[in-house]
């Protein structure tokens, strides 16, 4: 299986130090929580990863089975197995999801997938993440309700494969239901084993539903803090505090 490896990392945003050396294991198989207070830096360690032009690495490395993705392009990045929700535009006006997905398939895999084959794996996921057939004529993200936009990041996960899946705040803006159906998405699809997870959250309500195997506590740009399913229960009785004040 795969492993991304994060060696010492530092990134710089609008001319501050956001991450301030951040070294984490993620191999295939695995699921890492990243929690911590907001402003500590889990989004910029998401971005950094991605290879968003504002998120300015100054130090370390982001290995992918041995190979830099820091020097990668975002597509390359794409290719070479990391999936990140937050690379996609927001808004495709006029793209229908259909179209979209297979164009995703096609950059990352090198290939068109067969247009049976693919309308077939696209009608499994999309059943089993209970979306409306009509859903994948709609343009992508174009007046998509929240639970729609999370079920269409997860219908991605399940077409791309990845070999390392990132997912900021995934449960944000969901009711219990959407979160349930969701979670049961990321849980199918990292049941292969062949998937790595770094599953970025502010809050432990999708970890009731998404066990992770490792946590790790995030506050002012570090990792403070790292264990396993307990450490997410403790935080959910104790807050952050203990964390925010110990870096004031
Ligand atoms: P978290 O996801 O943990 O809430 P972020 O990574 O979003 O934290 O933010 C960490 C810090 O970096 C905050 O102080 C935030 O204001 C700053 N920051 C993040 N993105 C930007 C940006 N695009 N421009 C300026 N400051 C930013
Ligand atoms: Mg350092
Ligand atoms: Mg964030």
């Amino acid at each position: 299986g795969s492993t991304l490896e994060i060696r010492d990392l530092h990134v710089t945003v609008a001319g501050k130090e956001i991450l301030r050396g951040v070294d984490l294991t993620v191999r295939a198989g695995e699921t890492h929580a990243i929690m911590g207070p907001n402003g500590s830096g889990k989004s910029t360690l998401a971005y950094a990863i991605a290879g968003h032009p504002k998120y300015a690495v100054t130090g370390g490395q982001v290995l992918l089975d041995g190979t830099d993705l820091l020097d990668l392009s975002v597509d390359e990045r794409a290719r070479a197995g990391l999936f990140l929700a937050m690379q996609y535009p927001v808004e495709v006006p006029g793209v229908s999801v259909a179209n979209f997905l297979r164009t995703a398939v096609t950059s990352t895999t090198g290939e068109a997938p067969k247009l049976r084959q693919f309308a077939k794996d696209l009608k499994s996921g999309m059943d089993a993440l209970s979306i409306d057939a009509a859903f994948a004529q709609r343009n992508v993200n174009e007046g998509f309700s929240g639970g729609e936009k999370k079920r269409h990041e997860i219908l991605q996960l399940e077409l791309l494969k990845p070999k390392i899946a990132v997912l900021d705040e995934t449960d944000s803006g969901l009711d219990v239901d959407a979160l349930r159906v969701v979670s049961e998405g990321i849980n199918r699809f990292r049941a292969s084993g062949e998937t790595g997870v770094l599953l970025i959250t502010h809050y432990t309500r999708i970890l009731r539903y998404v066990k992770p195997d490792f946590v790790h506590v995030f506050s002012a740009g570090r990792i403070v803090e790292q264990g396993g399913p307990e450490l997410a229960d403790k935080l959910e009785e104790e807050g952050y505090e203990a964390y925010t004040k110990a870096s004031a």
